[in-house]
């Protein structure tokens, strides 16, 4: 297809999904950086950095303006620019990240395997938060509530485990609550850039919230104070968005 008329297509479908998903805050982006993931997926295009779905010091004070910068311009730019350096003759291009990362195997490249994780968990991770300048009380409803509420005792008791393996995590890697396999709660972590969808990890399952805990992620604001930086992380947790992968 040239590029005039899929660019016309691709913002045709951007058009309309923004004017079906109305004036909740923030869901017309997030809707627009998955339309236009799967359009990438369906043209069998390489990888591509998505729009960040707010500025870089909109999440300030609980993270600052350089380290989102730094974090996004140079940190998540370079997994996409190693992927697509790489051979990539051994990943389907056609099938979504989230399907890809089901694809990764102990026998995959490492290149694969940590820049494929490295760009998807990045991605989930900039949806995985909003705005919220004045802090206070950021809290799930409706299912995903009753749900954490069911596993974990209470809301205050699910963030403390949440809180305690993310400090915990030795070295580099992520915190996730996924749904596993049972269809139940779970709070886990990954070495490096693997994530819940690839089989080489330990405990898997279907991510619903990530929180990035290389020293990349914090360092400039937070030096070696994780536990500051995972307590302000809680103002971030866009929810509305969590309790959307929860319901599906
Ligand atoms: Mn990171």
């Amino acid at each position: 297809m040239e590029n005039n008329r899929r660019d016309f297509l691709k913002k045709g479908a951007l058009l309309g999904l923004a004017s079906v998903t109305g004036a909740l805050f923030g869901k017309d982006k997030l809707e627009n950086i998955q339309s236009v993931t799967e359009q990438l997926a369906a043209e069998g295009t390489t990888f591509k950095l998505p729009d960040l779905p707010y500025s870089y010091d909109a999440l300030e004070p609980f993270i600052d303006r350089q380290t989102m910068e730094i974090h996004f311009t140079k940190h998540h730019k370079a997994y996409v620019d190693k992927l697509n350096g790489a051979d990539l003759s051994s990943l389907n291009l056609k099938i979504s990240d989230a399907e890809k990362c089901r694809t990764i195997t102990e026998k995959s490249p490492a290149i694969i395997r940590n820049n494929l994780g490295g760009h998807f968990n990045h991605c989930f991770f900039w949806e995985n938060m909003r705005p919220n300048q004045e802090g206070g009380t950021n809290l799930p409803s409706g299912k995903l509530l009753e749900s954490i509420t069911a596993t974990f005792k209470s809301f205050e008791d699910f963030k403390k485990e949440f809180s305690d393996k993310a400090l915990k995590l030795f070295g580099s890697g992520w915190c996730w609550l996924i749904i596993d396999q049972n269809k139940k709660l779970k709070i886990i972590t990954t070495p490096n850039q693997d994530n819940p969808l690839m089989p080489v990890a330990t405990e898997k399952g279907a991510p619903i919230l990530a929180l990035d805990v290389w020293e990349h992620a914090y360092y400039l604001k937070y030096q070696n104070k994780r536990v500051e930086y995972i307590s302000n992380w809680w103002n971030l947790v866009n929810w509305q968005k969590a309790e959307e992968l929860f319901a599906k």
